[in-house]
């Protein structure tokens, strides 16, 4: 385990050494005290502050090893086992693929960025404070009545994703995919796909690890990357 005081971003560090050549072992992880350009996904932004976990690990690909995008689900279910083993009194979901959600409110986020035969893995999650967003709810665990020590949290998490890691290269995504239904948005659950501006249910995944959405028109689709928003029931009327 790797801590900086600051940096931009702590998966463009990881990226910059490898294409510098650097050998950087699986299992080594870059975590920040602060982060002034964290990314998200699709040139997003990713909002830090003091405390709250901030790091990047790397995945070497081999060649029997499952397809790399698959490693978004193994990323989520080692989050959620360490959210898990941390805040075992905070009621949280997986969305599909991996961020962690406090009664609909985003408290993680997760970047994969593929280099060569090399995957780094930047995870960001709001363990004492949380942006306020205008296009989002957002949430930390502090405010969930968790307190979680940064360093305690990067040591859990690099231990779950050693695992997580084991069994996706191990006994493939379908172990992975059984380890996320129980963690995840229950089947039926409404969803809203934007970049393709698709709503329907949430059918559970397929053994790849695709999310199964069954579409207002009773059609059930395949979708394998994309923005999944969550659509509150109406009968909730928030
Ligand atoms: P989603 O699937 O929820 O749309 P995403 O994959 O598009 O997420 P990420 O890459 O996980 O997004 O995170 C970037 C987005 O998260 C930003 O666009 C912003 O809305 C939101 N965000 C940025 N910083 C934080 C933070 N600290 N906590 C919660 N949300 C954040």
């Amino acid at each position: 385990m790797e801590r900086i005081a600051q940096t931009g971003s702590t998966n463009a560090d990881l990226l910059a050494r490898l294409a510098g050549g650097e050998r950087v072992g699986e299992g080594h992880w870059l975590v920040a005290d602060r982060q002034i350009a964290g990314r998200g996904r699709l040139g997003r932004a990713w909002g830090d502050g003091l405390g709250n976990f901030m790091g990047s690990t790397v995945v070497h690909l081999g060649a029997g090893d499952p397809i790399a995008a698959t490693l978004a689900l193994m990323a989520g279910v080692a989050l959620a086992r360490t959210v898990q083993t941390l805040a075992p009194a905070v009621d949280f979901r997986l969305k599909w693929p991996n961020d962690v959600l406090v009664d609909g409110a985003k408290c993680s986020g997760i970047l994969l960025e593929r280099s060569g035969d090399a995957v780094v893995i930047g995870i960001g999650v709001n363990l004492v404070s949380a942006p306020e967003l205008p296009d989002r709810a957002t949430a930390c665990f502090a405010d969930k009545g968790a307190a979680i020590d940064r360093d305690r949290f990067a040591d859990t998490l690099a231990v779950a994703m050693v695992d997580a890691l084991w069994t996706w290269r191990q006994t493939g995504i379908e172990s992975i995919v059984r380890a996320w239904l129980p963690l995840g948005h229950p089947v039926g659950t409404p969803l809203h796909v934007s970049e393709q501006a698709i709503d329907g249910l949430f059918d559970g995944l397929a053994p790849d690890g695709a999310l199964r959405l069954r579409r207002d028109d009773g059609e059930t689709m395949l979708i394998h990357a994309g923005d999944i928003e969550l659509r509150r029931p109406v009968e909730e009327g928030k």
